[in-house]
């Protein structure tokens, strides 16, 4: 499929997602980073974003993951309504939303935007000057692959 540009603005919509044996970690980790990750714009699936918000992070929750929060996401990351995402996975752990994730994880991989999967890699965005600039992707050119599948 051809590409298209697609600039984030210095304010990003960040989605925050952990898997239950990584709250504790994802938490720790954002108050470790709270001056950074409060100069944008939070959203987490229900129970990280809940915990979060009682630690004062102003973030819009959306359903519980295996509740259907994890498709919010990845409707959202469709539609190009968030621009990078920190996800702390738990590969030790199965989870009976796994078929959510995994289409979470792959629309994040289709619209190209930054995801972190780990706290290392969490750490890497965080760290990169992009974090708080605007910051320009590829992404899949939807309007020409409509055009050309219907004319
Ligand atoms: P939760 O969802 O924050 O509501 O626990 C996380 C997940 O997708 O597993």
């Amino acid at each position: 499929m051809d590409t298209t540009t697609r600039t984030m603005d210095v304010v990003k919509r960040i989605a925050l997602v952990a898997h239950d044996h990584k709250k504790t970690a994802l938490i720790n980790w954002a108050k470790q980073h709270s001056e950074a990750l409060m100069q944008h714009q939070l959203y987490g699936t229900g129970t990280t974003g809940t915990l979060l918000a009682q630690q004062g992070f102003e973030v819009e929750a959306l359903l519980s993951g295996p509740m259907g929060g994890d498709q919010q996401l990845g409707a959202m990351i469709a539609e190009g309504k968030i621009d990078l995402m920190i996800f702390f996975w738990d590969p030790l752990d199965a989870v009976p939303h796994d078929p959510d994730v995994k289409a979470l994880l792959r629309l994040a991989a289709v619209w190209n935007i930054p995801m972190a999967t780990n706290q290392a890699t969490a750490d890497f965005i965080l760290a990169s000057r992009h974090f708080n600039q605007q910051f320009s992707v590829d992404v899949p050119d939807y309007a020409g692959y409509l055009k050309k599948r219907t004319q």
